[in-house]
């Protein structure tokens, strides 16, 4: 990368323009300090301006996935559903920057190329791919744990005559599946979104399915005006009762304080069906242990497979849908008429774990198991989570060392927020944190107000940088690590793993020790004067 000479000083420099670097815009300004955000994209919205595919909605509820940081956003914006649709999270997005005037510090459709690390300048020489480049104090990572689609590299897909649609990637013009035979590949939580939705519209769908799904109905519907009101009364207080909670949210339904394995088969039931009733991740919450003790998620695991085989007509079709792994395992899917979509006529499921994709065709793809045909392809398989991002950037910090060499055998961090050899670089809602397993708005708003007490600590103290040790880091790993062999989280393959992408080293990335405990540690970093790390 070329140092250009004509690189603009700011002191700050965000990537991405989602919920975290509006936030982090924002924050930075009010602290006096000079930012601007970098975003590929035409728009504000991150994850909510590109994954707006049909049926895509958030599976956290409304009045908890959204920012907290200003009563008087909080109390103006109404949210229409229980769970809010795409194109609403996306408004909200944009109202956030416009309220806070944050539009003319944010360039679009502006990708960043690469971003090295001066070590006599101690800043950050940032360069976009059309040759703009910046010199930044501070870097900061706002581009989002899931950002990188995957797209699998399939024999023959470009064979394929139809269009092919990527979920996380949807075009923003109309698409009309109408009279079209559809196939989707992915049976992940963007796909058990976006199904019921296609099959109401195409003449047929072919699901293509590797790993059935665990999915726990949405319950969705118009935002119930007397909870809204309830919460609006004192809506910092549920702030705070919620952050106080194991992923962020959901402090209005705690966990059942008691084991899965210490009641009565009836008791069990009743719970697991009560919980059911109310509707999303309030099932993994039926008892304390579903995610740490095996025996205990069996049990769930089994309550889901039995209401499949009570949703689902064809008794095969209800077993191909019916998971064999530990429920939670995979981020739990949360649904509108998912598994009851493959009573209609019009949806076939075809199992392609024994009898894997061989190719595509002109007209269709090859399995095992036979020759499928459709007009239209969807592909709805996920993304290469939590490091992809920066990988694919040339990130280089002291002695031009790449982000891919440091990061060979998987993401290295500390407080999953800071990394060794990367002074100055924050990375928001990125691997080593519980993002994975927090409400991220929250998590997202924790990780800027360590970033901005970070810096006003360093400017208070007349220091220039900031930089994670290297014993602290492998420290942070084995914490990460012994966090993970508590739960059930490896048990199976799933992105939090890396495990969804060929090649990927395999570790843990997220760190499942629950955010309070989390958001403590960070805190007490702080207060520590910023142990594990050295300051300069
Ligand atoms: P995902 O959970 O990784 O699911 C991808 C799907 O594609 C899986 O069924 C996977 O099968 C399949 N797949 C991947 N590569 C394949 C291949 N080569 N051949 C056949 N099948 C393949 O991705 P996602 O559904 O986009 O969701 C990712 C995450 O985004 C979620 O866990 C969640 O955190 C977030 N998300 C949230 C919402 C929401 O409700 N708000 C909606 C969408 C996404 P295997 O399971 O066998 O790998």
């Amino acid at each position: 990368m070329k140092h250009a000479a004509a690189a603009t000083a700011v002191d700050m420099l965000i990537v991405g323009a989602g919920f975290a670097g509006l936030y982090m815009l924002h924050k930075a300004r009010r602290m006096g300090l000079d930012a601007l955000v970098v975003e590929a994209a035409p728009s504000v919205g991150g994850t909510w301006y590109h994954n707006r595919y049909p049926g895509a909605r958030v599976d956290i509820q409304s009045m908890e996935y959204s920012f907290s940081f200003d009563e008087t956003l909080q109390q103006e914006w109404k949210w229409s559903e229980r769970y809010a649709p795409q194109a609403e999270l996306l408004r909200y997005a944009n109202h956030v920057a416009d309220r806070f005037g944050l539009r003319d510090g944010i360039h679009l459709s502006t990708r960043i190329a690469g971003a090295h690390f001066d070590e006599a300048a101690r800043r950050w020489t940032v360069r976009t791919e059309s040759g703009q480049s910046w010199s930044a104090r501070f870097l900061v990572m706002a581009s989002g744990p899931l950002s990188s689609p995957n797209l699998p590299d399939f024999a023959g897909l470009k064979e394929f005559a139809g269009p092919v649609y990527h979920t996380a990637d949807w075009p923003h013009e109309p698409v009309d599946f109408s009279g079209l035979r559809v196939g989707i590949v992915g049976t992940g939580s963007s796909a058990v979104q976006a199904i019921p939705q296609i099959a109401q519209q195409a003449r047929e769908l072919t699901v293509f399915q590797r790993t059935a799904a665990y999915a726990a109905p949405a319950h969705n519907g118009p935002l119930d005006q007397e909870f809204e009101a309830r919460i609006k009364a004192d809506y910092a207080g549920f702030r705070a009762r919620n952050r106080r909670m194991h992923g962020g949210f959901g402090s209005a339904l705690p966990p059942n304080p008691v084991s899965a394995l210490a009641v009565s088969a009836e008791a069990r039931e009743a719970a697991f069906e009560q919980r059911w009733k109310i509707g999303g991740f309030a099932l993994l919450g039926a008892f304390n242990d579903l995610l740490l003790n095996e025996q205990s998620n069996a049990l769930a695991a089994q309550f889901v497979r039995d209401k499949i085989r009570a949703i689902v007509k064809d008794p095969e079709t209800a077993r191909r849908l019916s998971p064999t792994h530990t429920i939670g395992c995979k981020r739990l899917c949360v649904d509108s008429g998912y598994y009851d979509t493959f009573n209609r006529p019009n949806v076939r499921l075809v199992d392609i774990s024994r009898q894997p994709i061989e190719r595509f065709t002109a007209s269709g793809l090859q399995s095992g198991a036979g020759h499928f045909e459709f007009d239209a392809l969807v592909l709805a398989t996920g993304f290469d989570a939590m490091t992809g991002t920066l990988m694919r950037l040339d990130l280089r910090g002291r002695g031009g060392l790449p982000i891919k060499e440091k990061w060979h055998a998987g993401p290295l961090n500390y407080l999953g927020l800071t990394i060794a050899g990367f002074p100055n670089l924050f990375n928001i809602a990125g691997p080593g944190s519980t993002s994975a397993f927090t409400n991220v708005v929250v998590a997202i708003e924790q990780h800027v107000d360590w970033i901005a007490d970070c810096i006003a600590h360093l400017d208070a103290h007349g220091l220039a940088t900031v930089e994670a040790t290297e014993s602290a880091e492998a420290a942070w790993a084995e914490h990460v690590n012994a966090a993970a062999r508590r739960t059930v989280f490896l048990s199976c393959n799933s992105w939090y793993l890396g495990a969804n992408i060929p090649g990927k080293p395999r570790m843990f990335m997220p760190l499942a020790g629950g955010f309070p405990q989390y958001a403590e540690r960070c805190a007490q970093v702080a207060r520590n004067g910023y142990e594990g790390f050295v300051l300069a």
